[in-house]
C-alpha cells in the first residue's frame, strides 16, 4: 500500500469498486480498502435489482441467479395481485449472485489500475485544517497513514468514516429497517416472480419478500421498522412464523441478518476533501430498501468528479459540489425524494385500506394502466384516500 493516492476509496461493495474503476480509467493512482477478508461475503442483501443495471455495467450470466418477468403482492388478507413487467417497474430486472457480482466488480476496477487491499479496515480519519486528506488503515497487523487528495466513504449503511469527519449520519430508529433473510432451498416457487407479502401481522412498517434463485430456490426474508421490534417480535420470530406457515419442509441453508435504511439522504454528502457515496449516503430506496443501482451510479459520478476536481487542483467542498447536486437532480435523485414521501404515505396505512387498495388495483383495466387512471380508480373504490391524493398525485406525476 503506497502512503499517498489521488483517491482513497473506503469500502469493497458496488459503490466503491464503481469509483475505483472510474478514477483509475481517468488515469489516477487510487486504492480501495475493504475491512473484510473477501470482497462480496457474506452476502447482506436479497440480491434484487431492476434492469436499469444495464445502463452501469454490461450484464455477465454468471451474475445471475434468475431473471426476474414480475412481481407478485400479497395483501394482509391474503389476495394477490400480479405485477406485469410494465406496472412492476424497478420489480423486473435480476436476482444477482453478489458473491460474484460485487467480486467482478472489484476486479474491473483492479483491471483498471486500481489498488486493492482487503483484511484493511480504516479506523480513523486524518483531517487537517478542516480539510479530510486521508485514513488510518489497519492493515496486516499495521497501523499506516494513507493520503488522498480525495477520499470516498463507500463503506456501507455501518459507514462510520463520514461520522469520523464530523457528519451527522445518524439514521432514526424507526427508519433503520431491521432485516433477518434466509437462503431456503427445496421450496415451491415461481422462479420468474419476486413475491412482497404486506401487512402488520406479517411485517409490521416493512414486508416479507421472496427472491427467487432459481428452481426451488430463494432469498427469503424481512425487515421491520426498528421501533416495532420487541421481546418475542423481533424480525427472526416474525420470518420464522411466515416460513412455519408457508414453507415448513424448506431447508434454510443460509441465515443473514442486516440493517437497511429507510430515511432521508444525507443533507449534504461532500466535505472538503471528501465524497459520500452508496448506503453510506444514506441512498437506498426508502421504499423497498434497494440501494446497490443507488451506490453503484453515485460510486461512478464520484469517481468522475473526484478525477475532475483533482486534474483542476480543487477538490474543496465547493468544487465536489457538482456531486451532490448532480445525484439529486437525477432521475435517482428524485426518484429518492418522491419514495421517502410514498413510504411516509403507506407506512401509515392500516391492513384494511391495504387490503381495499389491492382490491381495487385488482379491479382495474391492467391494458390502460397509467398513474391518473389508477389514481382516479383508486380514488373512486377508496374515497378516504383523497386526503393523501393530493400528495399522491403530486408525488406520482
Ligand atoms: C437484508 C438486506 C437485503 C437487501 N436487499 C437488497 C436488494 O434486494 N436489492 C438492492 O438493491 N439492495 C438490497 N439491499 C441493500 C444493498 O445491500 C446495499 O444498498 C448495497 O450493498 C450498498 O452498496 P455500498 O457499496 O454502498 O455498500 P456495501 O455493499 O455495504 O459495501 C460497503 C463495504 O465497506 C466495507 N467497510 C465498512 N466499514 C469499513 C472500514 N472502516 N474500512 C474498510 N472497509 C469498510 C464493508 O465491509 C462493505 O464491504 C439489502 C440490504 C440488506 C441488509
Amino acid at each position: 500500500m503506497q502512503n499517498k493516492y489521488d483517491v482513497l476509496i473506503i469500502g469493497g461493495g458496488p459503490g466503491g469498486a464503481m469509483a475505483g474503476k472510474a478514477v483509475a480509467e481517468a488515469g489516477l493512482s487510487c486504492c480501495i480498502i475493504e475491512k473484510r477478508p473477501a470482497i462480496g461475503a457474506p452476502v447482506r442483501c436479497a440480491e434484487g435489482v431492476g434492469n436499469e443495471i444495464s445502463e452501469l455495467v454490461d450484464l455477465d450470466p454468471k451474475w445471475i441467479s434468475s431473471k426476474i418477468e414480475g412481481a407478485l403482492l400479497v395483501a394482509p388478507d391474503g389476495q394477490t395481485l400480479e405485477l406485469n413487467p410494465e406496472m412492476a417497474g424497478n420489480e423486473v430486472g435480476y436476482v444477482l449472485d453478489r458473491k460474484i457480482f460485487d467480486r467482478e466488480l472489484v476486479w474491473k476496477a483492479a483491471n483498471a489500475g486500481c489498488d486493492v487491499f482487503v483484511k484493511s479496515r480504516a479506523s480513523s480519519a486524518i483531517i487537517k485544517d478542516g480539510k479530510v486528506c486521508g485514513a488510518t488503515i489497519e492493515s496486516g497487523g499495521k497501523t499506516v497513514e494513507v493520503y488522498a487528495d480525495v477520499v470516498i466513504a463507500a463503506d456501507g449503511v455501518e459507514s462510520k468514516f463520514a461520522r469520523w469527519c464530523g457528519i451527522d449520519t445518524t439514521v432514526p430508529m424507526a427508519e433503520i429497517e431491521t432485516c433477518v433473510q434466509y437462503l431456503m432451498t427445496d421450496i415451491d416457487i415461481d422462479p420468474g416472480l419476486n413475491a412482497f407479502y404486506l401487512g402488520r401481522e406479517v411485517a409490521p412498517e416493512g414486508y416479507v419478500w421472496i427472491f427467487s434463485k432459481g428452481e426451488r430456490t430463494a432469498n427469503v426474508g424481512i425487515g421491520i421498522s426498528g421501533k416495532m421490534c420487541k421481546e418475542g417480535k423481533r424480525p427472526k420470530d416474525y420470518l420464522d412464523a411466515f416460513i412455519a406457515e408457508h414453507f415448513p419442509n424448506g431447508k434454510i441453508i443460509e441465515l443473514i441478518v442486516g440493517g437497511v435504511s429507510a430515511c432521508k439522504p444525507l443533507a449534504c454528502t461532500v466535505a472538503d476533501g471528501l465524497i459520500i457515496v452508496g448506503d453510506a449516503a444514506r441512498l437506498s430506496d426508502p421504499i423497498t430498501g434497494g440501494g446497490i443501482i443507488n451506490a453503484m451510479y453515485t460510486g461512478k459520478l464520484a469517481g468522475e468528479v473526484a478525477a475532475e476536481c483533482i486534474a483542476s487542483g480543487d477538490c474543496s467542498k465547493k468544487a465536489l459540489m457538482k456531486y451532490d447536486t448532480e445525484w439529486r437532480s437525477s432521475k435517482m435523485g428524485k426518484g429518492l425524494k418522491r419514495n421517502y414521501q410514498v413510504k411516509e404515505i403507506f407506512i401509515k396505512l392500516k391492513d384494511e385500506k391495504l387490503n381495499s387498495i389491492v382490491n381495487s388495483v385488482n379491479k382495474l383495466d391492467m391494458e390502460i394502466f397509467d398513474t391518473k387512471y389508477l389514481i382516479r380508480e383508486l380514488v373512486k373504490y377508496n374515497p378516504w384516500l383523497l386526503k393523501d391524493i393530493g400528495t399522491l398525485k403530486r408525488l406520482l406525476d
